[in-house]
């Protein structure tokens, strides 16, 4: 097959979402051609997800269905590393594996299938350890005005129900200049926002510079002209220190939100979890030092051996701490972690109903939180325009993309607005999960413009 076009599907998180974004531009410099409707495409290449059963299942379904279409796939990402050769014996349509690794090897694994139609090819370093030393080419595929910005790769933690330092490998950072070299890239092709991403953020740089430094990342990063946010996602409990708290809280351009997953609040859950004890405390602690912070967060329910009493400590924690944004999750058995072997398993029943109770508890929360913003003005990053509402949508400072609420923003005759905007809005309807704003003034027109809205 000469030339072969590549089409490309893209599961799972926002990490997967920049390996595959520099798969793509490693191809796309290498002279292939890319394609984002797998009609045309001549290959697909699938970028899978092993995180929990859910994701693997999808994962699967998608390669079934690409492979019911009669197209020839590349398999790479978590799914690749998890399960490495046995994919190419279940699915004969595959002709590539490519692990978590291995991403920089896409360009000649493409070509050997290319130039010779009978190869298969498993690319699955059995330790996926490498490290990505330089800013790689990519080719985004998202929305225009944000893009990831990888850290680093890999977990040292050892969280008994995670399988990602398995398919991921240990903790590595990616070096400061490297960094700031690919953001300036980015901001330069028009992203305004750049949302720091990794397994754990806070750890960064400890591997590299012998202490963990996204301080000095965060000062470095400030230092780029034309960029507005900075988007951390996502803190660890135990690595919240009050020196990168207070440096948030200083820099003008880092976004006044933290994702911290907590996981639970029991200790006994916690510890099952080999998970940081007293998530009260560091809740209390961002709030103290970060003024105006929002505070996402995420929760398991149904780990084994959670009570009642367990769950019920759990309500009462998310009842107090009224957390700005929040999402629950129903534990998801593997059996390759330790938690997979413990005592305790719950059914799925009763997982999914304490999940609905968290949901509809953090629905009210929610609803309080997004009334008392009526009135209120805030900033917001223009995404896109929703046709069947007629309104513009994007985001403040306070949500993050994909996961958090929009604000959409009616027309007005006074502006053109224009994708990629950061406008100052005020607020006049609210809905559970979102907001509906008019325009006050644009940014340009008032750069001196400060949100001055309050989150809590
Ligand atoms: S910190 Fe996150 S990625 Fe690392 S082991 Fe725990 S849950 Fe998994």
């Amino acid at each position: 097959m000469r030339n072969p076009k590549i089409g490309v599907v893209s599961l799972g998180c926002p990490k997967n979402t920049t390996d595959t974004e520099v798969m793509l531009g490693l191809l796309n410099q290498s002279g292939f051609q890319v394609t984002f409707d797998n009609d045309e495409a001549d290959i697909c290449l699938v970028n899978t997800c092993s995180f929990i059963a859910d994701a693997r299942q999808e994962s699967v379904k998608t390669l079934v269905e690409l492979a019911s279409e009669g197209k020839e796939i590349i398999i790479a990402g978590c799914l690749a590393q998890h399960f490495k050769a046995e994919l190419l014996e279940e699915l004969p349509e595959a002709r590539a594996v490519v692990g978590t690794g291995d991403i920089h090897k896409i360009v000649e694994v493409v070509k050997a299938i290319s130039e010779d139609s009978s190869l298969r090819v498993v690319e699955v370093s059995d330790v996926p350890n490498d490290h990505q030393e330089d800013a790689l080419p990519r080719m985004q595929t998202g929305f225009g005005a944000s893009a990831y910005l990888k850290i680093a790769e890999g977990c040292d933690h050892r969280c008994t129900f995670c399988i990602i330092p398995m398919l991921r490998g240990d903790f590595r950072s990616r070096t400061i200049e490297s960094l700031v070299k690919e953001a300036k890239i980015l901001v330069a092709s028009g992203v305004r926002e750049i949302i720091l991403i990794s397994q754990d953020s806070t750890y960064y740089g400890l591997d590299l510079y012998g202490k963990m430094s996204l301080a000095e990342l965060l000062e470095a990063l400030h230092e780029i002209e034309d960029l507005e946010w900075i988007r951390i996602m996502y803190f660890y409990p135990g690595e919240a220190t009050d020196r990168l708290l207070e440096t948030i809280a200083r820099l003008p351009k880092v976004v006044k939100y933290v994702d911290i997953p907590l996981q639970h609040s029991h200790p006994e859950i916690l510890k099952a979890m080999a998970r940081p004890a007293l998530p009260a405390r560091v809740v209390t602690r961002i709030r103290e030092l970060v003024p105006n912070v929002a505070i996402r967060s995420t929760f398991i329910v149904g780990f084994p051996g959670e009570t009642e009493e367990h769950f019920e400590h759990l309500v009462n924690f998310i009842e107090e701490q009224r957390f700005d944004r929040l999402g629950v999750f129903t534990y998801s058995l593997q059996t390759e972690v330790p938690s997979g072997q413990m005592a305790g398993q719950l059914p799925e029943k009763v997982k999914k109903q304490r999940r609905k109770r968290i949901m509809e508890l953090q629905h009210q929360i929610s609803s309080q939180r997004n009334q008392n913003l009526i009135g209120t003005e805030l900033d917001v990053l223009v995404e896109g325009f929703d046709e069947s509402k007629k309104l513009y949508f994007g985001r403040s400072q306070w949500d993050a993309p994909q996961i958090d609420n929009q604000v959409y923003v009616k027309p007005d005759e006074r502006y053109s607005i224009v994708i990629g905007d950061l406008l100052n809005v005020r607020v006049f309807d609210a809905k559970p999960y979102d907001l509906i704003a008019e325009v006050v003034l644009t940014a340009t027109e008032q750069p001196a413009i400060v949100a001055s809205c309050a989150v809590s």
